[in-house]
């Protein structure tokens, strides 16, 4: 491509609707505009780095032994009905009707459609196994788009869905996807980790996220220090430490006028966290439900929704309810008395002594509450792992980091053959459920958390695989003849076995043309000055220092080279 031609959007102010820096370098660098919340237009330059990311994804499926799909983005209702997800699936799903009242819907995600399509195409286990992709884009009205394109409305999605006969054959087919999903990563030069995920309440039996650590992810994950445990906080089992046995102390009602908090608690009562119960109350679907944890722990809500079965609306209660649950201002509230659809016990507070918890009285705690004594509910684990607690596999301790899902494989099981009728005939002509994963891969979001990874303070560093362009060839003087005759001629032939380059032909001083080059990332620059009288150009790596002067007859040799180095061939 000569960038005299091409529509080239670089910015050299950092927008100051951009917190995270992929995001900004996207804008920055003409990759991306923004259309509305959550709602991107692909540039030119961006759309190049989506297609090479799609073309990794499509090979290493093409090798898994899926084979390629496309269904529409417009879903009718019926199949959601089917599956039950039409109310489940909540305000993230886009609806629409069409003229003539019918409902519809963007596609979230496509299990039913996958599953409709097998239940009309397999009929028997000699069709089996199968695995089918697509490439798409999804809509879903997030509650908080943000970030740019790491979590917005309208997205580009890989998923795929297999169809086994058992549920050996789906061990199979989730570990083939597993490996796949390796190789992806690895090919973007993403660092990335497979770990262990919460698969819901009626999920199925496995379920791993490809987490790519980085501050600004929205996941905090678990890894331990010494084995190979690493599970999304979401769902990794706390321990419980066990208090202290202690002889049960009378219950008493203490004023505690303007205490609230349980560092405004700790100072009254000058003694540690440990020492409370806080009770946390939501509206879960229209359903009160309050959680207690030990003062010094963090309610776990996707454990709570697991057992709850499930839940489409989880907030936090508003003031009014918790007066109507607890009687009293927020800051209050307790076990005894409380009037809820739910009261969740963590398992740490059901094995404390003598601690305080609200009165579900205003400007009142009770103190030496216990219990199975004093109050009753169901108990179990429902709060965060900590920093420093014991690995649930070998008893080491756990260290937390945050993380950014870019990829989640599914064991589904019979969920969706069951809810929709799609069954095959086996050996014995009997009438089987199919068995089914799924696997899903964000196309825009793995494309940031790659320049999450790969930048410098000039700007993107693209991965050789992934670049929009690989070469850039800059002729120093546009209007040197020479200069540019050279230039041509060089970025002629890296094009003739098969590189995409660019030739700066812009009439620009040098510098600029450096500092775009820099700023969207491009892997090789290749430079033609002064020296070209005598032979010479300037050849530099976008990331590294150097600069080196090698003969203009060596420069297929070298971005050869360099090509080789990082594992692609030309
Ligand atoms: P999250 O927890 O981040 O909302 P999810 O569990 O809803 O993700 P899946 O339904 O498993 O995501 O979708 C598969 C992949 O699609 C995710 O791993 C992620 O890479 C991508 N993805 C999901 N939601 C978005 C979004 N709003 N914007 C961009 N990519 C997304
Ligand atoms: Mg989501």
């Amino acid at each position: 491509m000569k960038m005299s031609n091409m529509l080239i959007s670089t910015l050299r102010e950092v927008p100051a609707e951009a917190e995270i820096l992929s995001h900004q370098l996207m804008l920055r660098a003409g990759m991306m505009r923004k259309l509305a919340s959550g709602v991107y237009n692909f540039m030119p330059l961006g759309l190049r780095v989506l297609r090479k990311i799609e073309d990794v994804v499509r090979e290493e499926m093409d090798n898994a032994g899926a084979q390629e799909f496309l269904a529409s983005a417009l879903l009718p209702s019926e199949l959601w009905k089917e599956s039950g997800r039409w109310e489940v699936f909540g305000p993230e799903m886009f609806k629409l009707k069409d003229r003539n009242e019918r409902e519809f819907c963007l596609g979230p995600t496509h299990e039913e459609v996958f599953t409709d399509i097998a239940r009309n195409e397999i009929k028997s286990y000699k069709q089996l196994p199968v695995n089918l992709y697509q490439i798409q884009t999804k809509y879903r009205d997030e509650r908080r788009p943000r970030f740019g394109v790491m979590r917005s409305r309208e997205f580009i999605m890989k998923d795929a869905y297999s169809f086994d006969k058992d549920f050996d054959g789906l061990d199979i087919s989730y570990e083939k996807m597993y490996n796949a999903y390796t190789n992806v990563f690895r090919r973007c030069s993403l660092e990335c980790k497979a770990v262990a995920a919460d698969s819901g309440a009626m999920g199925g039996s496995g379920s791993a996220e490809f987490m790519v650590k980085s501050e600004i992810g929205e996941d905090e994950i678990a890894f331990c220090t010494s084995c190979d445990y690493a599970a999304n906080v979401e769902k990794a089992p706390s321990s419980p430490e066990i208090s202290a046995k202690e002889e049960m102390k009378e219950l008493q009602k203490i004023e505690t006028p303007n205490v609230g908090t349980i560092e405004q608690l700790m100072n009254f009562f000058n003694t540690s966290a440990d020492k409370f119960a806080k009770t946390i109350i939501y509206n879960v679907d229209g359903k009160i439900v309050a959680v207690m944890v030990r003062g010094d722990r963090e309610v776990n809500e996707v454990k709570v929704t697991n057992a709850l079965g499930g839940a489409i609306e989880f907030e936090m209660a508003d003031e009014k309810t918790v007066y109507n649950a607890t009687s009293a201002k927020i800051g209050f509230a307790g076990p005894i008395g409380i009037k809820v659809d739910y009261l969740f016990v963590d398992n740490e507070v059901a094995n404390m002594y003598n601690f305080i918890v609200g009165a579900n009285d205003t400007g009142y705690h009770y103190s030496n509450v216990n219990y199975g004594r004093d109050f009753e509910g169901t108990v179990g684990d429902f709060r965060n792992v900590i920093e420093g607690e014991k690995c649930p596999k070998c008893g080491k301790p756990l260290t937390l980091a945050r993380g950014i899902e870019v990829g989640h494989i599914f064991k589904l099981g019979t969920k969706y053959s069951d809810a929709m009728g799609a069954t095959f005939a086996d050996e014995n002509g009997e009438n089987k459920p199919l068995v089914m994963g799924c696997y899903g891969i964000g196309i825009n979001r793995t494309m940031a958390s790659i320049i999450e990874q790969h930048h410098d303070e000039n700007g993107i560093v693209w991965p050789l695989a992934v670049a929009p362009y690989q070469v850039v060839v800059i002729p120093a003087v546009s209007k040197n003849e020479n200069q540019m005759k050279a230039a041509e001629k060089i970025y002629e032939q890296l094009r003739k076995i098969g590189v995409d380059a660019l030739l700066d032909d812009r009439n620009e001083r040098a510098g600029v043309k450096f500092k775009d080059a820099d700023l969207m990332g491009i892997p090789i620059r290749i430079t033609v000055g002064k020296k070209i009288d005598e032979g010479f150009v300037e050849f530099k790596l976008r990331d590294k220092e150097e600069v080196e002067t090698i003969n203009v007859d060596s420069v297929i040799d070298n971005v050869r080279e360099v090509y080789k180095i990082n594992g692609l061939v030309l």
